[in-house]
């Protein structure tokens, strides 16, 4: 659906270029939530603005169904943008407008509808976003919530192959953003339409997205399924991100007082293997004596996951066997301090 090809952006500041993407290779599946996460500054605007040419890069390519977008001219940039909605953080309403004049605007100015088609469409939107009894209001009398879902249904009113988020739950709090990242989720599962988000908080990746892509800097630093993303994080921003996601502090462990010989270790298991009885089959198995510093049972969009934190006091021999039990039950196990053997 979007290939992205050795894409690169600089930006001239006080007469200087300053670059902002360097060498960017992505690819997105058609129907799937690609993330885009990384640091303020770190160039995921400018990424995702590739995308419907609001910004143009300086170099490399952008396909999407197949057509290199870098290429179109006025006309085709006209019917690229009607192809990809668009979705930002602080709404962008036209507030002398109706909730439904809102929705109506890009049906308007596509000028392809009937008044009545594009009344229908409008009602019909109202209804997928939650919005029928609020059409009449002005965006001035709507919650931070309702205005995203006005946003959404406007970027979508004329059917988009492509829709892109940025940043489009960071102006709302905790609960209304989980609503809206479900609403978005609907969207995706109900239309089959590709989402592309960008964003700096690992919450919504792992509520929404199937892919994701780190941004660091300019450049992409790590990228894959969420799930091996956020569960083995390989880079430093990655690690930070997932940390703060998590909340786990290892200073508050205090880890400095373990026995001699023993290993602080992180077990991970997904899917099937999150239900499995993991420590009383350990028990029945080993000698060794494990501690439980910290523990979590949570998902990953539709993947359950289990993470424990543990102290393992064990014979080398001990370990050994411990590890081969951990393959055997396909639970990934880290060692976080001290040795294998
Ligand atoms: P993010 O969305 O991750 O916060 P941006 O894509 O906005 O990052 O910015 C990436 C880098 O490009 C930053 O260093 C920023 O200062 C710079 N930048 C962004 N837009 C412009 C612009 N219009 N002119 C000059 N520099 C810009």
């Amino acid at each position: 659906m979007i290939r992205i090809e050795q894409l690169h952006k600089n930006y001239t500041v006080d007469g200087r270029s300053v670059s902002a993407l360097r060498n960017i290779n992505l690819q997105v599946r058609k129907g799937s939530v690609f993330g885009i996460i990384g640091r303020s500054g770190a160039g995921k605007s400018t990424l995702l603005r590739a995308l419907n040419l609001l910004e143009r890069p300086s170099g490399g390519h952008v396909y999407i169904d197949g057509q290199d977008i870098t290429l179109l001219d006025s006309t085709g940039l006209h019917q690229l943008r009607q192809r990809v909605g668009m979705v930002f953080q602080h709404f962008n309403l036209l507030n002398a407008k109706t909730v439904a004049e809102n929705i109506d605007f890009p049906l308007k100015l596509a000028g392809q509808h009937t008044r009545e088609q594009r009344s229908r469409r409008v009602d019909e939107l109202l209804e997928l976003v939650g919005l029928a009894d609020q059409k009449d209001k002005y965006p001035s009398q709507l919650s931070g919530g309702q205005k995203q879902r006005v946003g959404i249904a406007r970027a979508i009113a004329n059917y988009p192959h492509l829709l892109l988020c940025d940043e489009a739950t960071s102006a709302l709090d905790p609960e209304t953003t989980q609503a809206i990242l479900r609403l978005l989720l609907d969207i995706n599962q109900k239309l089959g339409l590709t989402i592309v988000l960008i964003t700096h908080e690992m919450q919504v990746i792992r509520t929404l997205c199937d892919q994701v892509a780190v941004i660091d800097a300019g450049e992409i630093v790590e990228s894959g399924d969420v799930t091996d993303v956020f569960l083995h994080p390989q880079h430093a921003v990655t690690k930070s991100l997932v940390a703060e996601n998590q909340a786990l502090d290892m200073d508050d462990l205090n880890f400095s007082g373990r026995a001699p010989g023993s290993l602080l270790l992180r077990l991970t298991y997904t899917g099937a293997a999150t239900w499995q009885p993991i420590l009383s089959r350990i028990a029945a198995q080993t000698k060794a004596q494990m501690a439980i510093l910290q523990g979590t049972i949570a998902r990953i969009k539709n993947t359950p996951y289990g993470q424990l934190l543990v102290e393992l006091d064990a014979t080398a021999a001990e370990k050994e066997s411990l590890f081969e039990l951990f393959r055997q039950m396909q639970v990934r196990y880290e060692i976080i301090e001290g040795e294998a053997r």
